[in-house]
């Protein structure tokens, strides 16, 4: 595809997904900000840059090798946040304190103080939020809701990262609004003690209105915007 066709696309289908934000934010009655993080993970650099062309301020990866590989390339590096989403490796901590602005899946005390050692050795303070696993298998990442605070504690004590709020994945075979109510009560409790954790990341393509709906200040969508990663694996 030429980048026009490209640049075209993805135009319509920002538009698209801005226009589902805007709906769930005037029916939920929230007029507070949102951030829309496109998560670009499986297509190029050359997407994200058209995508910050297009007003995209904020764009989130998931795999490490990838990512670092990819904010590297970027003509557009100063116009982005970057978001690290994936499941996080303590040896892998220092890469994405290279690159990485903001991380929303802080699962273990051990990768909090991994990332705030090596967010100290490049200088840098990392926003950070913990991931929490809101299925009751805890398949899909996270910490359990119980040890939520504190995991919150522990990366409130650190210096080089700072404790924004909670992440989570809705869970599978369940409805997502009322895991994500479950979140929103849990936010609400480690807010009371940090209150700078003022962030609530949740909601994807397929349920970005339900997140809007418990207060998400976060939205991580991928396929609605960059389309099927299938044919990009
Ligand atoms: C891939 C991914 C997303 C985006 O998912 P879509 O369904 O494509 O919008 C959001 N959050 C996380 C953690 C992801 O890995």
């Amino acid at each position: 595809m030429s980048t026009p066709e490209r640049r075209a696309e993805l135009t319509q289908r920002l538009a698209a997904v801005r226009a589902r934000i805007d709906a769930a934010m005037e029916a939920a009655g929230r007029t507070d900000p949102v951030t829309l993080v496109a998560v670009t993970k499986f297509f190029p650099a050359s997407d994200v840059d058209l995508l910050a062309e297009l007003g995209v301020t904020d764009i989130g990866e998931n795999r490490d090798q990838e990512a670092s590989a990819k904010v590297a390339e970027l003509a557009h590096r100063d116009r982005v946040t970057v978001h690290f989403i994936g499941q996080l490796q303590s040896n892998k901590a220092g890469s994405v304190a290279r690159y990485a602005d903001v991380v929303h899946s802080l699962d273990r005390a051990k990768i909090a103080r991994a990332l705030d050692r090596a967010a100290q050795r490049e200088g840098r303070v990392l926003d950070v939020l913990v991931q929490v696993g809101l299925d009751a298998a805890g398949g899909r990442g996270g910490v359990a809701p119980e040890a939520v605070r504190d995991l919150a504690d522990v990366v409130g004590g650190l210096e080089h990262v700072r404790l924004r709020g909670l992440m989570a994945v809705a869970p599978l075979g369940e409805p997502a609004r009322p895991a994500f109510a479950r979140l929103r009560g849990l936010a609400e409790t480690v807010r009371a003690d940090h209150p700078a954790a003022t962030w609530l990341s949740a909601g994807m393509s397929g349920d970005l209105e339900d997140a809007v709906a418990e207060g998400a200040t976060h939205l991580r969508v991928g396929s609605a915007i960059l389309g099927s990663r299938e044919s990009h694996r």
